[in-house]
């Protein structure tokens, strides 16, 4: 299939779906540019990255359309390789993991939360050496009224050399149970969603930004997420994932400290401390809303797109 007519159905979908912004998540800059007719030669290698909002695709095309003709310095030819966008990391331990691979066709820049790795905290979760450690601590921990009402922690699960961590919010009433996340009806379509990209359970990890169910599933208070969230800081900086999948609204807008909508963030590769992090709809919201199953799997896709440009 030639590219207009890959680009012409992609529209089309997009379209059936009710979507009004573009995602152009299955090709690359150059073949955009030359749909929408711009020409000009791609930036020589040693051309500067450009800023976060010109490395945007739709600010690409918004470009392409307004200076069909104009050569296309603005935009990061797809091969140069990019540090995630925002402040420079403050020392040299702190550089971001990821300046090596070549992330900027894969989707549009979105936030960016901290620098890079190494910067979080200390005290004793900063200090856990191993995720088993962080289990433990886990299991006694009181930093929060939650673990009075819970029946289990729920740490998280996985390998420890995991090249992806799939975040959900908190516990439900199967993983409060078992002790173990992810693994009521919601998980049963994780499972389904990461087979379908190639990957196992054993071989990623899974946690929640909440390690003790909240009772009755209500919603987590400031207070309790802040006193949780060293817990996953420390899993995501031993774990070194290459790409994190936040599952979820509450997920999403905790890492990335933000109140924009699920279907705002989705679609776009956000940093947080230095990995890149893809955000997509809950699994439990996928089985009330069939729908979202399709931009769910785009987002899933960009996350496989990511662990093989990784691994290239
Ligand atoms: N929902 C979540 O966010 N996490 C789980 O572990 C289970 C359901």
């Amino acid at each position: 299939m030639n590219v207009e007519e890959l680009f012409r159905r992609y529209l089309e979908q997009r379209r059936e779906m009710g979507e009004s912004e573009l995602v152009l998540d299955t090709l690359t800059v150059d073949e955009v540019l030359r749909i929408v007719g711009a020409h000009g030669k791609r930036a020589p290698a040693q051309r500067p990255v450009a800023p976060p909002s010109a490395s945007d695709w739709r600010q690409a095309l918004r470009d392409a359309d307004a200076e069909v003709a104009a050569p296309i310095a603005r935009i990061p030819p797809a091969d140069i390789p990019i540090a995630p966008p925002g402040p420079p990391a403050p020392s040299a331990p702190s550089a971001p993991r990821l300046t090596t691979t070549r992330l900027s066709a894969i989707a549009p820049s979105g936030l960016v939360v901290g620098g890079g790795e190494a910067e979080l905290f200390g005290g004793p979760i900063g200090r856990a050496a191993t995720l088993g450690e962080i289990a433990e601590m886990v299991r006694t921990c009181t930093r929060c009224p939650l673990y009075a009402t819970a029946i289990n922690p729920v740490p998280g699960e996985g390998s420890p050399t995991a090249q992806l961590m799939c975040i959900g919010e908190a516990p439900g009433a199967t993983e409060d149970e078992t002790g173990r996340p992810f693994v009521g009806q919601a998980g049963k379509l994780l499972t389904d969603i990461l087979r379908a990209i190639k990957l196992s359970r054993e071989e990623v990890f899974i946690a929640n930004v909440m390690k003790h169910r909240p009772p009755g599933n209500r919603n987590p208070t400031p207070d309790e997420i802040t006193a949780c969230s060293p817990y996953l800081l420390r899993q995501v900086e031993l774990i070194r994932p290459k790409v994190i999948l936040a599952l979820g609204t509450f997920a999403a807008q905790t890492l990335l400290d933000t109140k924009v909508a699920i279907g705002k963030l989705r679609g776009s590769l956000h940093w947080y401390h230095g990995t890149p992090l893809i955000a997509t709809y809950h699994p439990a919201a996928l089985l009330r809303n069939p729908g979202w199953k399709k931009p769910t799997w785009e987002d899933v896709k960009l996350v496989r797109r990511i662990l093989d440009s990784v691994a290239a």
